[in-house]
């Protein structure tokens, strides 16, 4: 089996980051787990640019909690089907930046580990998860604009629609679909040796 892809384990200990990931619980659009196992991979270039995020985020006295990062081709099938509006999930047809391992879905949290108010929670796929909409609250946009600028200082781009997405700009990296072992596919359960 080959080992020739690009990921790298994104862990609380290797990141000093909190993970809860969504996709491996009931609590997603799918209302059942997605994922096997809580697995969190990013491409190396965005697990780069995730180390100068932690940094800035710190600099502030926050932390970044990721919600989802790489995601099988697989898993973004059971998504598109899942969703009840397709603005908000790509077409596995033709690709996420998530199956390329560049993009993440990520929020800030406190010295305590509480969430900050973004106004609306991680997938909540309506007008009120835009950038800059009029009916999400003063204090929820300008922690939304704290996260813009860890995140866009640190590499990455912003998409319009999803306050928690954020992807290496380009769409030259090549989807990730079939080379992954299965200790780094968040799809296969741990197997117990
Ligand atoms: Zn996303």
């Amino acid at each position: 089996m080959t080992t020739d892809h690009p990921l790298i384990l994104i862990s609380p200990e290797t990141h000093d980051v909190l993970l809860d990931l969504l996709y491996a619980t009931p609590r997603n659009i799918a209302g059942r787990p997605i994922y096997a196992r809580e697995l969190c991979l990013l491409h190396h270039e965005a697990e780069r640019c995730l180390r100068e995020a932690v940094q800035n985020a710190a600099l502030a006295g926050y932390r970044l909690k990721i919600f989802d990062a790489f995601r099988p081709h697989e898993a973004q099938v059971l998504l598109w089907d899942s969703a009840p509006d397709k603005l908000y999930v790509a077409d596995p047809a033709i690709g996420s930046n998530h199956t390329r391992g560049t993009a993440i879905d990520l929020t800030l949290v406190d010295a305590q580990g509480e969430e900050l108010d973004m106004g609306t929670g991680f997938d909540d796929m309506t007008l009120l998860s835009h950038h800059f909409n009029e009916q999400v609250s003063a204090s929820a946009q300008a922690n939304r604009l704290l996260l813009l600028r860890i995140m866009t200082d640190a590499g990455f781009e912003h998409i319009a629609h999803e306050w928690w997405h954020y992807a290496l700009p380009g769409k030259h990296y090549p989807l990730i679909n079939h080379q992954l072992p299965d200790h780094m596919n968040p799809m296969r359960p741990q197997f117990q040796a």
